[in-house]
């Protein structure tokens, strides 16, 4: 652009919300689920990057990767007191196109917003996108912001593997990033005055209230737990019953005893995923792999919850004549995000006419890995029906842009005149 005005700015066509989202929304969408599949470090993963990259340049905000595999890009000066938006762009299995993605789409258009308005950021603005946020692929889930904060080893990371047995490392390695350096970035985290994440509504809490955009109250302590059900394969046709050790009946009593242990404790607990060997129709499975994902409102009410299960789990190992192991992948404890900063965003919203009720929630997040390091906030944008982790994730155009204008008037108070 050779028409840039004296403040250093370019004068832009402005973008809608809209125009972003038609252009993210085709990227690694599975054609027959209509789900998306963007892994951490794949194809899919690489072209949400690139098309991150190419929106923030297009805006001239400097873009950089860190040693963890997160972007960041930068607008206004460089230095301290940077305020911090964004989200994540990977997503679970045919998971939905806003889980994340909103977050970030949201965070451009906030850009263009306040570039209409000519405001010029007084401290850094900075765009996030992080890496892994659903562990679909690695199994820990925010492992991107995990990383930045310290709260995983880089060893334990780089060994982690995905279903076909490749490493973390391995696959930044193959999508040219060099694992060797992952880690705590302490300098990244002091330069940080505010993160302000804005997400999809997981769940129905808006809607009833007739509100467009919501305020994140706290995060449910929740994790997640791998069980090994092992026991021996045989032939299904000619293996008596009660000569069996079949892994398989052990899993599925686990499975009834996780959903009585949850109702009976106000928790939520959910057998997602599973992998049988050898997986064939014509089989006594030899091993059956489970991973427990469990949520509730305290820390001491998740515990039980998890024993309860956990003792289930052992029960009906022995019964079956199976070995049982459970290993703990990971654990996020309670998330209560800081109160003053809510208020802020609360004034903002509520001068800027918008109502922002305050919602409690069982997903996990980013900015609540990172609120025990920087004072941290969500915005949520209603979801009509509530379901998410599934193609029939969905917000409404207009709620979206309502989070734009949302999002817009919290940076506009975060980075502007003190
Ligand atoms: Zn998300």
């Amino acid at each position: 652009m050779s028409n840039a005005d004296p403040g250093g700015r370019s004068p832009k066509a402005p973008t809608t919300f809209a125009d972003l989202w038609r252009e993210l929304e085709s990227i690694g969408r599975d054609q027959l689920t209509g789900g998306y599949r963007r892994y951490s470090w794949t194809p899919a993963d690489t072209a949400c990057r690139t098309w991150f990259t190419r929106q923030a340049a297009k805006r001239d905000l400097a873009v950089e990767t860190d040693h963890n595999g997160n972007l960041w890009a930068w607008w206004g000066p460089r230095g301290p007191g940077a305020v911090v938006t964004g989200s994540h762009l990977d997503s679970v299995p045919d998971g939905g196109g806003f889980d994340g993605a909103l977050g970030v789409a949201a965070a451009l258009a906030a850009v263009d917003l306040l570039n209409e308005k000519a405001f010029y950021p007084e401290r850094p603005v900075v765009l996030a996108v992080f890496t892994e946020e659903e562990g679909a692929r690695f199994g820990v889930s925010c492992l991107g912001s995990r990383l930045l904060a310290g709260a995983v080893q880089p060893d334990a990371a780089r060994a982690l593997t995905d279903d076909q047995g490749v490493t973390l490392a391995e696959a930044m390695r193959a999508a040219g990033h060099d694992p060797a350096r992952i880690g705590p970035d302490e300098r990244r985290l002091e330069g940080i005055s505010a993160l302000v994440e804005l997400h999809v509504e997981q769940g129905r809490a808006l809607a009833p209230l007739d509100a467009a955009v919501g305020v994140a109250e706290g995060i449910w302590p929740h994790g997640r737990w791998r069980l090994d059900f092992t026991g021996r394969a045989d032939h299904a046709g000619t293996a008596q019953l009660a000569d069996r050790r079949d892994p398989m009946l052990a899993y599925a009593s686990t499975v009834l005893a996780a959903r009585q242990a949850a109702t009976a404790h106000r928790a939520l607990a959910t057998f997602g995923k599973v992998i049988a060997e050898p997986n064939g129709t014509n089989a006594v499975p030899s091993a059956v792999r489970a991973w427990l994902d469990a949520r509730a409102p305290d820390e001491a009410v998740l515990e039980t919850t998890v024993t309860t299960i956990r003792s289930a789990a052992e029960k009906s190992a022995r019964e079956q004549g199976v070995t049982l192991s459970v290993r703990q992948e990971s654990y996020t404890p309670l998330v209560r995000f800081d109160e003053k900063l809510r208020d802020r965003i609360r004034g903002v919203l509520a001068a800027a006419g918008m109502t922002s009720p305050v919602l409690p929630t069982g997903a996990g997040h980013d900015a609540g890995i990172l609120a025990a390091r920087v004072p941290a906030a969500m915005l949520f944008v209603r979801n009509p029906t509530g379901i998410s982790h599934s193609p029939a994730e969905h917000a409404d155009l207009a709620d979206c842009e309502a989070g734009v204008r949302a999002l817009a008037a919290v940076l506009e108070d975060l980075a502007g005149p003190a």
